[in-house]
C-alpha cells in the first residue's frame, strides 16, 4: 500500500497541482506537509510583507485541507532534517515536489535528496513553476535561449493549449502526525510587528476570484492600460503566481477560453500571455545563469563605475526624490507592497541611470519589500532596466522621469493618489511641480538635473563597454 509526502513549497494551492495530483494517482494516502524554514521568514533575503502574505495563503490551504479530512501538517526548521523523519512516523516510502530554480533552493532540494536516500525514501519532482519548463524551450541546436522574442517564438510553437488540471481528491491519511497548527500564528507574531502595508487576500479562493474578475474586465483592454498605472489595468495576480496559489498553466488555459468566449479583440488576451511567457522566461534565465544573482548577466558591464551616495539611495527609498513619478511608486511599494510594472521600470531606471547605484541595491530593496518578490523576475527586471541583462533595454535608453509620468499618468492621477503633498497640483502640471511651487510647498526639489546625469550615465556605460571590449 503505497503512502506518500507531498512536500508544499511554491506550490501553495490543490488544484492544477503536478506533483500533488502525481502522489494522489500513485499512493494510496497522502501526506500534505508543509516545512516553515526561518530562513523563509526572516532570513536575510525574507520580506515582512511577503512572509505576511505566506503565513496567510498558507492558513487558508490549512483551511481547504481541513475540509477534505486530511489536515495540513506543519513543523519548523531543516527540511532535510524534519522531512525523513516525518516519512519515518508516518509509514510514507515517497515524497513528491515541485521543482524550483533558484540556487538556494536547488542546493536545499540536493541535501533534501541526499538525507532521503539515506532514509530509503524515494524522491519524485516535477515540472509545475513553469507553463513550458526549462527542457521544453530549446533551440536547434539544444541549448537555451538568451533573447525573449526568439524565445516567446519557440514557446508558442510549443505550446499545446494546457488544459487546466484537477483538484485531487484527498483521503484522510491513516495514522497522519500531530497537524501542528499552531506554529502558524507562532510564526506570524515577530512577522507582523512589522510596517503595516495593505496586502491581498491570501489563498488559492482569492486567487481564482483575482483571475475570473480579470478575465471579464480588464483583460480585453490589457494591450491599452497595461501600461497605465493610474487605471486597474493589470491581474495583480503577481503575489499568488509567486507563492504557486495560482497555477500559471490554469491562467493560460482561462485566457485562452475567455478570448474564445468574449470574441473580442485578442490583442489584450495574448499580451496578456506575453508577459507569462516573460516569467517563464526569467525563470529559465536564472535556471541557466545562477550567477545572475550576484553579477551582471552581460560580464561587460562588470567594468561599470557606481556610486555609493547614501543619500540619494535613502531619498529613492522613501519616496522623496522630487520627481513625482519615482516618488509615487516607492510610496505605493511602501504601502502595498506592490507597484506597477511600468512605475518599477521608472523607478529602477532612475536608480540606476539617475542616481547610478548599483541595480544590485535596488534589487535588494524591492525584494525586502514586495509581496510577489520572486528571485527570477526580480532580477531579470532589475537587470533589464540597467542594460545589463540578458535581453536588456539598450544603455543609451535612459527614461525622462517627467516625461514618463506626463506619457503614462496624463491626469496625473496615479501621483496625487500616492503623494498626498502634490493633491493642489490638477492635471499632468504635477509632474512638474517645481513650475507651482506655491502648490506643494511641502514636496522636495527635484535631487538632481535629469540632462545632466543623462550624460554621465552615458559616458560610464561608454567606458565600461571600452573597457569590456565592445
Ligand atoms: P500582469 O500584467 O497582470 O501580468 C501577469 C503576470 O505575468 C504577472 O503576475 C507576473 O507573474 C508575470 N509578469 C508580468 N510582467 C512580467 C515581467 N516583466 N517579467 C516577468 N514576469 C512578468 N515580477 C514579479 O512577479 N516579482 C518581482 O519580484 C518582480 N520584480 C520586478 C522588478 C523590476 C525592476 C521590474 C521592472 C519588474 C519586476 N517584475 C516582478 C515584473 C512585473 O513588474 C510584475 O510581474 C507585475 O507588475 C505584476 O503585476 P500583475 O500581476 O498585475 O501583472
Amino acid at each position: 500500500m503505497p503512502r506518500a509526502i507531498h512536500w508544499f513549497r511554491n506550490d501553495l494551492r490543490l488544484r492544477d497541482n503536478t506533483a500533488l495530483d502525481a502522489a494522489v494517482r500513485a499512493s494510496d494516502a497522502v501526506l500534505p506537509v508543509f516545512v516553515l524554514d526561518d530562513r523563509l521568514l526572516r532570513g536575510p533575503h525574507a520580506g515582512a510583507p511577503r512572509s505576511r502574505f505566506l503565513l496567510d495563503c498558507l492558513d487558508r490551504l490549512a483551511d481547504e485541507l481541513d475540509e477534505s479530512g486530511c489536515p495540513l501538517i506543519l513543523r519548523r526548521g531543516d527540511p532535510a532534517k524534519i522531512l525523513p523523519r516525518l516519512a519515518r512516523e508516518a509509514g510514507a516510502d515517497r515524497v513528491y515536489f515541485n521543482e524550483d530554480v533558484s540556487p538556494y533552493a536547488r542546493a536545499r532540494d540536493a541535501r533534501v535528496d541526499a538525507a532521503l536516500g539515506r532514509a530509503d525514501v524515494a524522491v519524485t519532482r516535477c515540472q509545475d513553476r513553469m507553463i513550458q519548463g526549462v527542457e521544453a524551450i530549446r533551440t536547434g541546436a539544444g541549448d537555451a535561449y538568451s533573447v525573449y522574442s526568439p524565445y516567446r517564438k519557440k514557446w508558442r510553437q510549443e505550446l499545446d493549449e494546457p488544459a487546466p488540471g484537477r483538484k485531487p481528491r484527498l483521503q484522510p491519511f491513516p495514522g497522519a502526525p500531530d497537524p501542528q497548527r499552531s506554529l502558524l500564528e507562532r510564526c506570524r507574531d515577530p512577522v507582523t510587528g512589522a510596517e503595516p502595508v495593505e496586502l491581498p487576500t491570501g489563498g488559492e479562493a482569492a486567487a481564482r476570484r483575482r483571475l475570473d474578475a480579470f478575465l471579464d474586465s480588464a483583460a480585453g483592454r490589457y494591450a491599452d492600460d497595461r501600461d497605465r498605472p493610474d487605471r486597474d489595468g493589470t491581474s495583480r495576480l503577481s503575489p499568488y503566481l509567486r507563492f504557486g496559489v495560482i497555477s500559471p498553466r490554469t491562467c493560460v488555459a482561462r485566457a485562452f477560453e475567455a478570448s474564445r468566449e468574449q470574441r473580442r479583440d485578442a490583442s489584450g488576451f495574448q499580451n496578456w500571455i506575453d508577459q507569462l511567457i516573460w516569467r517563464d522566461f526569467y525563470q529559465a534565465i536564472l535556471a541557466e545563469h545562477p550567477h545572475v544573482l550576484r553579477h551582471n548577466h552581460r560580464r561587460e558591464y562588470d567594468a561599470l563605475v557606481w556610486e555609493d551616495d547614501p543619500e540619494g539611495f535613502a531619498a529613492w527609498c522613501e519616496g522623496r526624490t522630487g520627481f513625482p513619478i519615482v516618488d509615487a511608486g516607492m510610496r505605493q511599494l511602501a504601502e502595498t507592497g506592490w507597484m506597477h510594472n511600468r512605475v518599477r521600470m521608472i523607478v529602477a531606471s532612475f536608480l540606476t541611470k539617475d542616481l547610478l547605484i548599483d541595480w544590485r541595491r535596488g534589487e535588494r530593496f524591492f525584494f525586502q519589500k514586495l509581496v510577489d518578490g520572486d528571485p527570477a523576475n526580480n532580477n531579470g527586471g532589475w537587470q533589464w532596466s540597467a542594460s545589463t541583462g540578458t535581453d536588456a533595454q539598450p544603455y543609451f535608453r535612459i527614461f525622462n522621469p517627467v516625461k514618463q509620468g506626463q506619457r503614462f499618468d496624463p491626469d496625473g492621477d496615479y501621483v496625487r493618489r500616492f503623494v498626498p503633498e502634490l493633491s493642489g497640483i490638477e492635471g499632468a502640471a504635477v509632474h512638474e511641480p517645481w513650475k507651482s511651487p506655491m502648490l506643494a510647498p511641502d514636496y522636495p526639489p527635484p535631487i538632481l538635473d535629469h540632462a545632466e546625469r543623462r550624460e554621465l550615465a552615458l559616458e560610464r556605460f561608454q567606458d565600461a563597454r571600452a573597457k569590456g571590449g565592445l
